[in-house]
């Protein structure tokens, strides 16, 4: 798989498994805020509904003793005006009617318009079982209303113990209602605080799972991920690195081809013009002496005919090294062409130049040359140039002087050396 491809699937891996722990988190904190919000509602239904049901309790005793005052005042000595007993009627009727709506309320679960609980079984229990206290409380407010429409004292009479004796024992079951109501409330919030540590512990749960099964992975994915493409990138470098090593060895190589002989290693032409000029500008600018040597073996093409063309060669890998070996450090050898061989002596006077080029001459006619079965013998001839004898403006004239005086050598019987002094141009 390619790198960017690779790249590619893992983003599109851990974006996967953000997308999941997110909605993890998401999902257990939306469970958890929807439980949370439905026990509050429903605990608030039940703080209203405690309210509600010890208001019952207050209603029953004022009612009780709204019903024993307004018989005093109807029937017994107390005077009111028809103002003040109309009002006192009112009070009274006021409370029944909170009495009863908050009956049915409680009854019924219909708190107002827009609440509804649900009744628990003990609370239907007290409503509409042995307690029934739904048709207690009605019975208690039928009976006041009926104290209200009585016409006679005796009526009266008869009634007001009813409703005294309904009150004294509807007080202590209102009150277990509102006990009941307490308890089922209290159970509530138990569960609110049950659910919030519950979420609380799966949303650390699920925080800790994700932290060992996602994130970790993830991270330690892309911690591999920049290993890789480091390791990659330090490659990439040792690539390059080597690359450019190999293709400087290439110039290198195919600097040295272009500059030098393949026979025998030797410099060739090119480079030989180059340092020749050096040398020249060198002499013209500190007159540094130097000599020019060019050499040719006599006869070659002889050799050539006579023991082969590998004999001619190894014959000229030969002379290479008799030139090279016999040459200071200072000075350079040169293959110029065919059989053509050329010294450069760096700071050289015009004596010794020719003294060594002559001794180099000497070696080669001594020299057995043994290839295969044949000993060869040969001679070479050589043009000798010194700036002492005649000054030269340029390397080619410097070539040419030297090749005529190499030309003198052979035209003068060969196995000899000619100084460009003593040609005559
Ligand atoms: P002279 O004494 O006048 O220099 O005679 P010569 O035979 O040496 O000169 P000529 O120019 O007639 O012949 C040179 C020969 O050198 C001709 C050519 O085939 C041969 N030659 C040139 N380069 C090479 C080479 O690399 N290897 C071999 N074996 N022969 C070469
Ligand atoms: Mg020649
Ligand atoms: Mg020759």
């Amino acid at each position: 798989m390619s790198e960017s491809i690779q790249q590619e699937s893992l983003s599109h891996k851990f974006t996967k498994q953000n997308r999941v722990a997110v909605l993890i988190i998401a999902l257990l904190a939306t469970v958890a805020f929807f439980s949370l919000y439905i026990g509050l509602k429903s605990s608030e239904s039940t703080a209203y509904i405690i309210n509600l049901s010890g208001k019952q309790r207050m209603l029953s005793q004022r009612i009780a003793s709204l019903a024993q005052q307004y018989y005093l005042i109807t029937y017994d000595s107390k005077n009111l005006s028809n103002i003040q007993h109309d009002e006192f009627i009112s009070t009274l009727q006021t409370a029944m009617h909170q009495m009863r709506s908050n009956n049915n309320a409680l009854s019924s679960g219909n708190l107002d318009n827009s609440r509804h609980v649900e009744l628990s079984q003990p609370i239907r229990e007290y409503y509409f079982g042995d307690t029934n206290l739904k048709r207690r409380v009605d019975t208690y407010l039928l009976l006041n209303e009926k104290l209200l429409q009585s016409t006679s004292k005796s009526e009266a009479l008869e009634l007001l113990p009813q409703i005294l004796s309904l009150s004294n024992t509807l007080l202590p079951d209102l009150m277990d209602a509102v006990l009941q109501y307490q308890k089922e409330g209290e159970e509530n919030i138990g569960i609110i605080r049950n659910i919030a540590m519950t979420a609380w512990i799966l949303i650390l749960f699920a925080l800790l799972l994700e932290m060992i099964f996602i994130f970790q992975p993830i991270t330690h994915n892309i911690q591999k991920l920049f290993e890789e493409v480091s390791w990659n990138q330090k490659n990439l470098k040792q690539q390059v690195k080597i690359r450019t090593l190999s293709l400087e060895q290439a110039n290198l190589k195919l600097l040295h081809m272009a500059s030098h002989d393949p026979l025998t290693g030797l410099k060739n032409r090119l480079n030989l013009e180059k340092d020749l000029e050096r040398l020249l500008i060198h002499h013209q600018e500190h007159h540094a002496p130097f000599a020019v040597a060019i050499l040719d073996i006599d006869w070659f093409k002889k050799i050539n005919d006579d023991y082969g063309h590998d004999a001619g060669d190894f014959v000229l890998r030969e002379i290479a090294k008799i030139l090279t070996d016999n040459v200071r450090e200072e000075d350079s050898v040169y293959r110029s062409g065919g059989e053509e061989f050329v010294i450069l002596f760096n700071r050289i006077t015009q004596e010794e130049a020719l003294n060594r080029t002559d001794k180099i001459r000497l070696k080669i006619q001594e020299h057995l040359f043994s290839h295969n079965e044949y000993t060869i013998h040969l001679t070479i001839s050589g043009g000798l140039y010194h700036p002492d004898h005649k000054q030269a403006t340029n390397v080619q004239e410097v070539l040419k002087c030297s090749d005529v005086a190499l030309y003198d050598a052979k035209r003068l019987g060969r196995n000899k050396i000619m100084e460009v002094e003593k040609t005559k141009e």
